[in-house]
């Protein structure tokens, strides 16, 4: 197709072979560059103690970068058609073990457990499919796994927001909601050029390294994360006005609550750190008693 590179041969006569075509609703742009995959793997920095869980292997092509690093690979995959073509790129790695599902209705924590003996460490890779970036990332965050690393490819612009700190028009739910858990990272970014076929955007990888969460205290994450999304829910308003409509508080108590946590009722949230959101949400807890 027009605006697509050539596929590397070794990917194209396996996907040849195999019949098999790549499906955009999926989300299924496959890496061909061997220099980011081996980036990636390496930026997870596996070695024969660790345990990988891939999100989306696609066609294997990093999945057998992890193969040779780590001890073991648990990946999950959504299509089904690509199980031929997995077995047969997988054929040299016994230390891969893959699940047909759509990872959204996986239970993370159910599937690792039989590997996650002894010394075993846990870390993330993923070349993620753009469409549900954000959802699978929560997932895997929420799923209270002993999670170390986690690289993961996204789009460019979701790179951004992911690292970004306060003050700029990036920071919002994603960037609390990541950098509560681990602190983020962007590594490089990676052109169209890298993948067959080519998405219609940069893409970027970034490392979370959730050995290194922020050092804050937060009493109750459902609210903690209930009072993120209400602050950040109108932009343009302030603080008072955007917690006092999105969590049905009324204005003179909302006013008190803000202040009691040590925040300006007129700021944006855009402009306040985790500490601040983690203060606001502990104190709403006294306030709801
Ligand atoms: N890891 C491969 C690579 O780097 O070449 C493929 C990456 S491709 C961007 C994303 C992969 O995620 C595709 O193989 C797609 O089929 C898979 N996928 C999409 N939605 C999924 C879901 N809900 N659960 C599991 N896998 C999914």
């Amino acid at each position: 197709t027009a605006g697509e590179r050539e596929t590397s041969p070794r990917m194209r006569d396996l996907l040849q072979k195999h019949d098999f075509h790549t499906k955009k609703q999926f989300g299924q742009n496959f890496l061909i560059d061997q220099n980011v995959l081996d980036r990636i793997a390496d930026a997870v920095r596996p070695d024969d103690h660790t345990l990988v869980l891939e999100i989306g292997p696609g066609a294997g092509a990093l999945t057998v970068e992890l193969a040779r690093r780590a001890a073991k690979v648990v990946a999950i995959e959504k299509d089904e058609t690509l199980r031929p073509v997995l077995r047969d790129v997988l054929e040299p790695y016994p230390n891969v073990e893959v699940t047909f599902a759509d990872v959204l209705d996986v239970d993370l924590a159910g599937l690792l457990q039989p590997d996650l003996t002894g010394d075993r460490k846990l870390c993330f890779a993923a070349n993620l499919p753009y469409y549900i970036t954000t959802p699978i990332l929560f997932q895997v965050l929420e799923a209270n796994l002993p999670l170390e690393r986690a690289v993961v490819m996204v789009q460019k612009e979701v790179a951004d927001r992911m690292v970004a700190g306060p003050g700029g028009k990036e920071y919002g739910v994603l960037s609390v909601g990541i950098q509560y858990r681990a602190s983020a990272k962007r590594l490089f970014t990676v052109p169209p050029g890298a993948f067959a076929p080519q998405p219609g955007v940069d893409s970027a990888v970034v490392l979370l390294d959730c050995t290194q969460p922020q050092d804050v205290s937060v009493e109750d994450e459902k609210v903690f994360f209930r009072v993120v999304k209400a602050a950040f829910s109108t932009r343009r308003k302030t603080l008072l006005n955007a917690l006092s409509n999105a969590m049905g508080v009324p204005k003179d108590t909302c006013k008190a609550w803000i202040e009691d946590a040590g925040v300006r009722p007129e700021a944006r949230a855009e402009t306040l750190s985790i500490e601040q959101f983690a203060a606001l949400a502990n104190r709403y807890l006294t306030l709801s008693q």
